[in-house]
Formats: C-alpha cells, structure tokens, sequence
C-alpha cells in the first residue's frame, strides 16, 4: 500500500452513496454493472444505500456529486473515470472536492512502469496520471489493469473509495482490499440477513399466504424480489431491544422468521442464499447417487446452460427449435408429451436414448416452443424407478417469451428434475 495507513477515527460506516462515471453510461452505450454489485453487498452488510447516481465525464458534475456525497453519508464509491485519458477526470474531482493537489507518486510511478517493461513497451505519458497520489489518499492494488484506485480518510470519518470502471478490476478491488477494512473499521448496523429461494409459487400467493402483516414490520423486514429463476424471500433484522431491555440477537430474529416462512412455504423452499438451479440439481443427484443427461429442443441450449456446472451432468444434446429431440424425423414432440405405453411418445423416446446413449440411468428430454407471449415447454424424464408408461412428464405454459421465456423454460425443467430425484423411488419428498 502506498501512502498513509487508513486512520481509526471512530465513524461507523451505516450510510453510502454510489457514482458510476463515465459518459458512456449516460448516453446509454453501457449499462452500469457495478453500482448493483456494490450496493448488493453494501446492503447484505447492513449498509444504506442513498442512491446511485451515474455520471458523465463532468469534472464540475463529478466534483458536485463528490460534495454532497461526502456531506450526506459515510461512504461514497466510484467507479470508473481512472483511465489514462483526458476524459478520465474521476481523480482531479476528488481532489478538487476535498481541496487537495494530486502529484505523481514514485512508489506508483515504479509499478506502472514495471508493468509496461513487462509487456515490453515504454511507459505511455498519459498513463503518468495513473501514478497520481493526493496525500489522504492510500493506494488500492490494481491487479487486474494499470488504475490503482484510492482510498480516501476525510478528517470527519467519512471515506471516499475510488475504483476503476471494468467489473473485473475492480471487483477483487472491492471484495479483497476495500470491504475487509471497511469491515475492521466498524460497518453497518449488525444486520443478518438470510435469502430463502422458493420456486412454484407466485409473489402474491407469497403475501396472501404469509400475511401482509410480516411484509409491514420494522424487524424482522421481509421483503420478496421475483427473479427469472427464483422468488427471493429476503428476512434481514437487527438486534431487537424488548420492553424490559434485554436483547434479542439478530440472528435469532431471523431464525424465528425463517422457521415460520418455512412452514408455511413448506415446498415452495428450494434453496437458499446465492444457491443456483444447478447447485440444487447437482444436490439431489448426489443424495440418490445418479447421474444423468439432457436432450433440449427450441430452448436454445438454455438448460445445458443452466445446469454446465453440474458434474453429474454426463452428456447435455441441444437441438434447434422445432426438431424433436433424438426421437427420429416427422415426429411432434411437442404436440403428444405423453403418449401411450406402447406407443411411448417423442419426448420420452427422447429421454430414453439420450439416457442410453450416455450410459446413465437418469435421461431429460424438454421441447420448447414460441406461442405468442407464451412459451410452451414440455418434458418427459427417464429414472430407473418409473414404471414403463407412467414416466414423469411436465406440460407448462409460461407468461414469458424470447430468450426470457427459455430461461424460464429451462428454470422449469431443472425444478421438474430435482423434484423427481428429490423424490425417489418413494415418490415423496
Ligand atoms: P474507466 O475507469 O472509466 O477507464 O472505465 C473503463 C471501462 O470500464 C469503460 O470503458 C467501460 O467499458 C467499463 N465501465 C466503466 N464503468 C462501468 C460501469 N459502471 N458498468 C460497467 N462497465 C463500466
Ligand atoms: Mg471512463
């Protein structure tokens, strides 16, 4: 780290603002991925996000945000606008904010051109302004390009942290350098938070069925976020001060929530946290030590994408839309999902030789289709425990179209996996 240790000064760190600089994003050519990310795992530290604000390449634009950001809260972050060009002005705007005058930093100026030689070429004179120090300012590591970011202690206890725009750099910035001491310097009002995943079960059905009441308390707040692959039931709380003024941690504010949403919800709960559909699937094929493969048509490759990560996954075939999934020509998987025992249909002839083929016991074939606003998706899975004719089958109509309503689709026939592997031989849960 180059130039002076963050300070302790006692100021906790409850409130933050987010800049995204840079003018491609107010003209629209790139979407702001970062202040999301910031502000997701501000929040999940219990955090309070005022607002994020994306700027253009404004020197009196960016200054104006910096002041009153370092006015109104106890955390600003930018990103972007640390380039090596002229447009790049996200440096000069702190400095002139908290009245300071940036110089080129020796310690800075070695790495630089330490990265240049590297590559074999001479340091650009542009790229000098890479090197720039204002004395509050410390260092942040850049691994990933040549725009070190800063950290900047305000006399007040207020910090201003200064990051380069590519997700990638300054991603491992954020999560390495900056939030562990954020973290050592006292962030956020102790809030647990826990994210209950539950899918099958519409975000109304969610309130009716837990009552309005839970999604109206102070603490624990509860709060639902509809995804295209999951219902979020988000619960975070802090520590509960009650009349008599014990306290009741966080944690168990939580869990008492948690345990009441679960049996209410119970089924609709599939995972939890950051889980994926992949991660449940590779859970359930685990648990009944199965492995198994996958014939999709008309989804464009969603489920294989979906499920990419999962070792159990021996062979994932993706077809175009219309063909039927390994089922022989002139055949409409998509207009007879059943089919009779002895006339099995597309679909599940489908699933049985891609299963066969593979050398797996466990065989999904899926067909989706277009059909105005809606996408149709049809599925027919093989498990060594069904009986000839009365194979699992998953007939749905989706209010969804276009590369969302495949995704949707694919969401569908992994949920339908994993419930009949859940399941098992049993047939119950
Ligand atoms: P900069 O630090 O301004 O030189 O940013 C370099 C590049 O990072 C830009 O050209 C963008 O491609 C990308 N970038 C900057 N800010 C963002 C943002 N908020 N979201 C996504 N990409 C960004
Ligand atoms: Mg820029």
């Amino acid at each position: 780290m180059t130039g002076p240790a963050p300070s302790a000064t006692a100021r906790r760190i409850l409130t933050a603002e987010l800049l995204a600089v840079g003018s491609e994003l107010t003209t629209g050519e790139t979407r702001d991925a970062n202040g999301g990310e910031l502000a997701a795992s501000l929040a999940a530290a219990g955090v309070a996000v005022r607002r994020i604000v994306a700027l253009p390449d404004r020197l009196d634009l960016v200054v104006a945000a910096f002041l009153e950001a370092l006015a109104e809260v106890d955390l600003v972050v930018s990103t972007g606008g640390l380039g090596p060009t002229p447009d790049d002005l996200t440096r000069e705007a702190l400095a002139a904010a908290v009245g300071e005058v940036p110089t080129v930093d020796p310690g800075l100026e070695d790495w630089l051109r330490a990265m240049f030689a590297r590559r074999g070429i001479p340091l650009p004179a542009v790229n000098l302004k890479q090197a720039w120090r204002i004395p509050s300012a410390a260092s942040i590591p850049n691994e990933n390009g040549t725009a070190p970011g800063w950290w900047v202690d305000r006399p007040d206890g207020r910090i201003a942290v200064l990051l380069p725009g590519p997700p990638r750099e300054l991603r491992p910035m954020w999560t390495e350098w900056a939030m562990p001491r954020l973290r050592e310097r006292g962030i956020g009002d102790g809030r647990v938070v826990r994210v209950l995943r539950t899918y099958g079960i519409g975000e109304s059905s969610v309130v009716e069925t837990l009552g309005e009441a839970m999604f109206r308390a102070a603490n624990p707040v509860v709060a639902t976020y509809a995804r295209a692959d999951w219902l979020d039931v988000r619960i975070s709380a802090v520590d509960e001060v009650e009349p008599g003024g014990r306290t009741r941690p966080a944690a168990d504010v939580v869990a008492a929530a948690e345990s009441r949403i679960r049996e209410v919800l119970a089924g609709y709960v599939r995972a939890e946290g950051e889980a994926t559909w992949g991660d449940v699937v590779g859970a359930v094929a685990t648990a009944q030590g199965v492995t198994f493969a996958t014939t999709e048509a008309g989804s464009g490759g969603a489920l294989a994408g979906l499920l990419s990560d999962v070792p159990q996954l021996v062979e994932a075939v993706i077809h175009p839309a219309g063909a039927v999934p390994d089922a022989g020509a002139g055949q409409d998987a998509i207009a007879d999902p059943g089919g009779t025992d002895a006339a099995p249909s597309p679909l599940i002839a489908a699933a049985r030789e891609v299963a066969r083929r593979a050398g797996v016991p466990v065989g999904l074939a899926v067909a989706v289709r277009a059909d105005g606003p809606h996408t149709l998706v049809r599925a027919a899975l093989i498990v060594p425990w069904a009986v000839a004719g009365e194979e699992p089958l998953l007939d749905l109509r989706l209010f969804a179209h276009g590369s969302h309503g495949r995704l949707r689709a694919a969401v569908a026939a992994a949920a339908f996996l994993a419930e009949i592997l859940q399941r098992g031989p049993s047939g119950t849960p």
